[in-house]
């Protein structure tokens, strides 16, 4: 994603009554927050949070917590969020490697990856949101039935991870190379970039992975 710095997003973020400022304080605890015994599932790099808010406006009976690392991204999320009536989703401005530090073992019970950037030189491998690094934190929070949901265009990056996953441990459960012509098309919620790849006539890769 390009990034263009917003001047004074980190005091907006700051003083953001949707975004919780202290999450390793709520490490285990999350339920609380909530106020509910509800499954709380997590997008990690969710960008301006198109889709999170859809899934939080259609599943008042799910908790979600969008994650996104830049303040100045996910600024434009809370733009969308001031326009909405919702108690069940909360944001974190936080890197995905920290993830284990601010949720609890098996907190979470669903773990959504978005058009992940590619990174796609080698030796930045380790950054790829599929990599066995990425998923060995993964592993700390996810319920033990829980999955990860990972939908890109980049085919390069889907067939990497059709090999990292497995790689870390994962049974890949379900997947497509062209998620809208396929069944697993069925209840698809688009992302914002997945909105613009399709307008180009990029065909959408979509795979399910859980525990072996
Ligand atoms: N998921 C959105 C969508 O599909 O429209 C945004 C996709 S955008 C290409 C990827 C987003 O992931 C960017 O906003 C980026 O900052 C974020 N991201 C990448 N690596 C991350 C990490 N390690 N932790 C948190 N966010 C990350």
């Amino acid at each position: 994603m390009r990034l263009r710095h917003i001047k004074g997003s980190e005091e907006n973020i700051g003083a953001s009554p949707y975004v919780i400022q202290d999450p390793r304080t709520h490490r285990g605890q999350w339920h609380k927050l909530f106020g509910n015994e509800h499954p709380i599932e997590i997008e990690v790099g969710m960008g301006k949070g198109k889709f999170i808010m859809e899934l939080a406006q259609n599943h008042p009976e799910i908790n979600y917590v969008g994650i996104e690392r830049y303040s100045s991204v996910l600024l434009r999320g809370l733009q969308k969020r001031e326009e909405l009536e919702l108690s069940n989703i909360w944001f974190l401005c936080v890197d995905a490697k920290e993830l284990a530090e601010v949720f609890g073992e098996e907190e979470i019970s669903k773990i959504y990856l978005n058009f992940s950037d590619p990174w796609p030189k080698e030796r930045h491998a380790k950054r790829r949101l599929t990599s066995p690094e990425f998923m060995a934190v993964y592993d700390k929070v996810l319920a033990k039935d829980g999955k990860v949901e990972f939908k890109t265009d980049n085919r390069g990056l889907f067939e990497y991870s059709l090999e990292s996953i497995p790689a870390a441990g994962w049974q890949i459960e379900e997947k497509t190379f062209d998620l809208h012509n396929s069944p697993m098309a069925e209840g698809n919620v688009m992302t914002e970039y997945e909105t613009k790849f399709v307008a180009k006539g990029n065909a959408i890769c979509k795979l399910i992975a859980k525990r072996v």
